[in-house]
């Protein structure tokens, strides 16, 4: 359960955080919003999901999306309404199937392009192009965590962005 973590992340952790132990998708919503302090509605949806999933309060969820808002001159009450109305069909889903993957939905040049700009090895880039021409998206995403916190194996199989982001804190706190 997540439960046990609400309340234990401040605010200005998270972009530390967001390249330390977010799964990819996660990592590219969040850098877009600090770039444009824009979101569209999937990702506003996906990324405010998975922010509550990794402990925020209700108040620092609002206070994180009122500031982009302000920055983004997005109209805080339509988004925060949408963000706190969240289907929770999206977590039985296979995340892949989630707009947001770029396993799943990056064409391959930009997602080699991507991945170097996180530092990953030529290896472990190609390994990961290669699970994503067989479809295999979780995998990929799996070896980006294997890659990104130096261990051999993950030991997990993965179904959900916030599970990525709990593994990688067993690892990292
Ligand atoms: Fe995110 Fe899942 Fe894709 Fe990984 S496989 S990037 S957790 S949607």
């Amino acid at each position: 359960s997540t439960q046990g973590n609400v309340g234990k992340i401040s605010l200005d952790q998270i972009d530390s955080l967001s390249t330390k132990s977010f799964p990819p998708c996660m990592r590219q919503l969040h850098k877009a919003l600090r770039e444009n302090h824009h979101l569209r509605h999937g990702g506003r949806m996906q990324y405010g999901l998975f922010l509550k999933g990794i402990g925020l309060t209700l108040e620092q969820a609002l206070q994180f999306w009122k500031q982009e808002f302000i920055r983004g001159k997005m109209d805080p009450d339509k988004v925060i309404l949408k963000n706190l109305s969240i289907n929770n069909l999206v977590g039985m889903l296979a995340c892949f199937l989630l707009s947001g993957c770029p396993f799943r939905h990056s064409d391959p040049e930009l997602l080699k392009q991507k991945l170097q700009s996180y530092k990953i090895s030529p290896g472990g880039i190609s390994q990961m192009l290669d699970l994503v021409k067989g479809t295999h998206y979780q995998v990929a995403c799996q070896k980006y965590f294997e890659m990104t916190h130096n261990v051999d194996d993950c030991g997990f199989s993965l179904n959900h962005p916030n599970q990525f982001f709990i593994e990688s804190q067993k690892i990292l706190s």
